[in-house]
């Protein structure tokens, strides 16, 4: 039999829909038709989508999106892939396209960062007087992100005016170059910058995917791998000289393969071996490893005796190194 092959699609367009209620509803429909599997965001401020299908099926949808005039310069990311990467399609109405929850609003077609390509990114970054401004979540920059560049301290986006406060003597005198996995955060992110005081502000246009599959720069001076919302987790970005940064939540060898806490209360994403994922539970905390809804206990049918061995020899372990 032949292997069908697949593609990931990737693409945001900041582009006024009149009606996103009605639009997701269609779209929806339109998009079971065609067989893709993803997710698709819709608001007024425009469409936010990652979806994926058989060849056919993707190269069927951007023909079709981009034939609607509003969508005719929409850019795709495009990943080969061994099949679907999501389990189900949903396309929903949302308020912003990006959750930036920002008091007031940004619309990058009036306010936004310099675009740099990859190349132009990687010489400004290869500058004395630029900082690199990751404006991600934690968890994706744990896992990957441009050497050098900063995490901002936050739990939330909210958090990040006063951050900058905090933090201005950093940036005294400096081009602020900013970057997230394909773009649309930055778009507002950097639009954020320039109303907060910032004057020289670029954002990496395409984002991180874009970068990776330059042929110039072929993701050079980017550490680990980058964080991405579907079923593979991640994707490989540098390939010249791979290294890992993320770091074992128990032991804290490198690592880069995320799973989810067992306790279903918890589920909280962590960086952890195969190993130790035994060895814990896939607990992140001690409380997690109790949890009577604790999935790995359930998954691997453990008595309450073989919980309490594994505990007894967490502790001993740990009794040890002290
Ligand atoms: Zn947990």
């Amino acid at each position: 039999m032949k292997m069908e092959k697949y593609q990931v699609l990737l693409y945001y367009n900041y582009v006024r829909i009149e009606d996103p209620e009605e639009f997701a509803s269609e779209h929806l429909r339109y998009c079971k038709e065609l067989g893709l599997k993803g997710r698709i965001l819709v608001a007024e401020e425009g469409i936010n989508g990652t979806v994926s299908g058989t060849i056919e099926q993707t190269t069927q949808y951007m023909k079709n999106l981009t034939a609607d005039a509003r969508f005719a310069d929409t850019e795709f990311k495009i990943d080969e892939s061994a099949g679907h990467a999501f389990k189900k399609m949903h396309v929903r109405p949302r308020e912003e396209v990006v959750s930036l929850k920002l008091d007031e609003d940004i619309d990058p077609n009036e306010l936004t960062g310099e675009y740099l390509d990859p190349k132009a990114f990687k010489e400004a970054m290869e500058r004395e007087d630029t900082i690199i401004l990751d404006a991600r979540n934690d968890y994706e920059y744990d896992l990957g992100h441009f050497r050098g560049a900063i995490r901002p301290d936050i739990h939330n986006f909210r958090e990040l005016p006063d951050w900058l406060q905090k933090n201005k003597d950093k940036f005294e005198g400096k081009k602020v170059l900013t970057y997230c996995t394909g773009g649309i955060r930055c778009e507002k992110f950097s639009g954020f910058l320039k109303r907060e005081g910032f004057e020289d502000v670029a954002q990496l246009h395409g984002g991180i995917v874009t970068y990776g599959k330059d042929e110039d720069v072929k993701g050079e001076l980017w550490d680990g791998k980058c964080y991405v919302f579907d079923e593979r987790i991640s994707v490989p970005i540098n390939r010249v000289d791979h290294v890992i940064v993320g770091r074992d939540h128990f032991d804290g060898t490198p690592c880069e393969r995320y799973v989810n806490c067992a306790s279903p209360e918890c589920n909280k994403q962590i960086l952890c071996s195969i190993e130790n994922e035994h060895k814990y539970m896939r607990g992140c905390t001690h409380e997690c490893r109790l949890d009577p809804d604790n999935r790995y206990v359930i998954e691997h049918n453990l008595s309450d005796e073989d919980r309490k061995v594994r505990l007894n020899q967490i502790e001993e372990d740990l009794a040890q190194k002290i």
